[in-house]
């Protein structure tokens, strides 16, 4: 049985092996442990490794997590879809906002005193009820709503690949998306791509930001 700790260190070595791979360099990706459901030790477990940017996607887990942990090195990324009325709440700890989908969450933002960074979800389903913008035009719309906000540096696109499909063409998919944004916002490089399952294809795709859950903490437990 291996720990997170070891896990981590096998997935960290398997991310360097993969952007080898590619000829990309390992420093450009950042690798996000979600550790959603998990306790505050599992977190512990991992700072003491060396982990530093931990994701979470649920504001009543995440904020006591984001307690019990305040002056630690780290940085907390929220992956999970926001309510609207949490968003400030979220702000408050969280420095990297993942799944920016619609108005309502930019126009909460923008009313925070904290500043945070931001990437678009992109909804690579059919299923408007996702989370998630579907198409070009909203991602610039959504984006220009952002600019506006002036709380919200915006980073990049975000994307779960949808289950049943090809992850690989899925991320070819969000790779054409950022190159649109990017035309419209130079600076919005980012790409958060890529889970347990698909990491690889992500970081072939360009991904810049790996959100790894569950190989590393291992299966999560079940929510409460
Ligand atoms: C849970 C979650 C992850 C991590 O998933 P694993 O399959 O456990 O790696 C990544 N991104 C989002 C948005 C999540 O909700």
């Amino acid at each position: 049985m291996r720990s997170a700790a070891e896990r981590w260190q096998v997935v960290c070595a398997d991310v360097a092996d993969e952007c080898a791979k590619w000829g990309r360099d390992f420093h450009d990706v950042t690798l996000v442990v979600v550790t959603k459901f998990h306790p505050v030790s599992v977190i512990e477990e991992l700072l003491n490794v060396g982990a530093r940017h931990f994701g979470e996607s649920r504001h009543q887990d995440a904020a006591p997590k984001a307690d019990a942990l305040e002056g630690r090195e780290l940085t907390w990324h929220f992956v999970g879809q926001i309510q609207s009325n949490k968003a400030r709440a979220i702000a408050k700890y969280a420095s990297v906002i993942h799944s920016l989908d619609r108005d309502s969450v930019v126009d909460a933002l923008a009313t925070s005193e904290h500043r945070v960074d931001g990437f678009i979800e992109l909804n690579l389903t059919d299923d408007p009820g996702r989370g998630g913008v579907q198409t070009a035009d909203d991602m610039l719309r959504l984006a220009e709503r952002i600019l506006v906000a002036g709380t919200i540096d915006l980073q990049g696109v975000m994307a779960v690949a949808p289950q049943n499909a090809d992850p690989g063409k899925a991320f070819a998919q969000v790779a054409t998306m950022s190159e649109i944004l990017r035309q419209a916002h130079p600076s919005a490089t980012n790409i958060s791509a890529g889970m347990s399952a698909d990491w690889q294809q992500a970081i072939e795709h360009g991904a810049t930001h790996l959100r790894i859950g569950s190989s590393i903490t291992g299966n999560r437990p079940t929510p409460r």
